[in-house]
């Protein structure tokens, strides 16, 4: 079994009780059956902190199992109260309680909190079948089906499952020039969308998958090898559905759902092209879940892909990002007349909201002029109104940002970054108060729309 070859190997390691939450907890919920988007971790429920929230990934989510970790020294009998406490609180069925070493499986019977495993390491592996057929993933399912048929409590999740009334506004950040700051403006806009409290979705519809990496997801080692789903799977895949794709990231404050990529994409032109109306297959997907986010970015690859298509029908608005010269400003008209074109085959018009100017060298104020220049032109020979952002919400080129995807993680994380020197937390961080002045320019634009509509 393949548990006892990775536990086997972490005993030496085990120290803290985040040692134990990452290299016991984690890969016992992978070998349960579990996937990064049936749990979540810190889940805050009133005034508790649980480690693990083991839910229901159909709405409302339904809690099955908590589990609370601590360090391999505590003797775990010390600590019985909290998880019956936490259990009886959050009305899950089952409560685990471990510091690495023991494991005590608690199950609410007849109001009472009993104790109904207590294995160490080895008698948990013998026993694994017993423990399964428990707390596993299938068991989970049967629970949670046999109680949506009756009035059950509802465990609430602030922050993303309650559906709002309002749907997601789906951006597609579109832009045929390669090498504009798509992915960047992408990852940094959806992180300061979410520190401000949004919630947001982000799609990584490009086979460079450098979405994906630059927020520290390795396509093969994190999606792939953990028996994960990705985009190909969801596009190409009729039984998989947007939540079996997702993986969730927190850095403090700021989370972001992301549906990976993969470089087996670009295989995949010909299956796409040849589907029954396949440049429908994102929307579709996304239907159902558009009320679970307030923004839903996705990032297309630069070339004229098929997926390209399938990313701008998914869109209700396009955000094209572009750099002051002359090249991507040249692009603009392919762009422009591509969008406006995709927008005639769509049932509802695609909305522009505007041209974002990325990457842009502040010294150069007389040809940055004469760009604007030129892109004004652009936009008013489309006979629409499509705005070019203010300067306020401009992104300058900086060195730290250009260095910043290999380090997989968004902007704002930078100044918990051990290894990187204090100029550069600083320096990080004023880039990323850019990326915050276009995010508020965004919700800006979003709520003058709403209040249109
Ligand atoms: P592709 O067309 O290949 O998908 P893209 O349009 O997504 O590219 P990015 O990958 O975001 O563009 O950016 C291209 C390069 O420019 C990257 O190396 C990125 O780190 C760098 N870059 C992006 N924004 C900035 C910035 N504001 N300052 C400095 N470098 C930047
Ligand atoms: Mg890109």
């Amino acid at each position: 079994m393949r548990l006892a070859e990775v536990w086997s190997e972490v005993i030496p390691y085990l120290h803290t009780e985040a040692d134990v939450e990452h290299k016991v907890i984690n890969p016992l919920l992978t070998e349960l059956g579990y996937r990064s988007n049936d749990f979540t971790v810190q889940f805050k429920f009133d005034q508790f902190r649980l480690d693990f929230l083991i839910q229901g990934n159909q709405l409302p989510r339904l809690a099955y199992l908590i589990i609370e970790a601590k360090a391999p020294r505590h003797n775990l009998n010390e600590d019985i109260w909290q998880i019956r406490r936490y259990v009886r609180h959050v009305k899950a069925p089952f409560g685990l309680l471990t510091n690495g070493k023991q494991f005590q499986v608690f199950c609410e019977w007849n109001n009472r909190i009993i104790k109904v495993f207590d294995l160490d390491q080895k008698g948990l592996i013998d026993n694994f079948d017993q423990v399964r057929k428990v707390i596993g993933k299938e068991a989970s399912l049967r629970y949670i089906a046999s109680l949506t048929q009756v009035q059950m409590p509802i465990v609430p999740d602030p922050i993303y499952l309650t559906p709002t009334e309002k749907k997601a506004m789906i951006i597609t950040v579109f832009n045929n020039k390669g090498g504009v700051g798509k992915t960047t403006t992408t990852i940094n806009l959806a992180a300061a969308l979410s520190k401000l409290g949004k919630r947001v979705l982000l799609i990584d519809i490009d086979a460079q998958a450098n979405l994906t990496t630059g927020l520290g997801i390795d396509p093969l080692v994190d999606i792939e090898q953990q028996g994960k789903k990705d985009i190909v799977d969801l596009l190409t895949d009729r039984d998989v559905k947007l939540p079996d794709t997702i993986t969730r990231k927190r850095w403090g404050d700021v989370v972001l759902d992301i549906v990976p990529s993969h470089i087996r994409l670009s295989d995949m032109e010909a299956t796409l092209t040849q589907a029954v109306d396949g440049d429908r297959v994102l929307i579709r997907k996304l239907k159902n879940y558009k009320q679970n986010y307030d923004f839903i970015l996705i990032d297309p690859p630069p070339s004229f892909s098929k997926v390209n298509t399938i990313a701008l029908m998914a869109a209700s608005h396009i955000l094209i990002p572009t750099q002051l010269a002359a090249y991507p400003v040249r692009a603009l008209e392919y762009v422009l007349t591509r969008t406006l074109g995709i927008s005639k085959d769509r049932d509802e018009p695609l909305k522009m909201l505007g041209v974002a100017v990325s990457m842009y060298d502040k010294s150069a104020t007389s040809g940055n002029r004469e760009m604007v220049e030129k892109i004004h032109q652009k936009l008013q020979a489309t006979g629409e109104l499509i705005p070019l952002f203010p300067e306020s919400t401009w992104i300058p080129q900086f060195k730290v940002v250009a260095l910043n995807p290999d380090r997989g993680y968004p902007l704002c994380h930078a100044d918990t970054d051990k290894d990187l020197p204090t100029g550069d937390k600083i320096k990080a961080a004023d880039a990323f108060e850019c990326y915050l002045r276009l995010a508020k320019h965004l919700l800006k634009i979003s709520e003058e729309e709403r209040a249109t509509v």
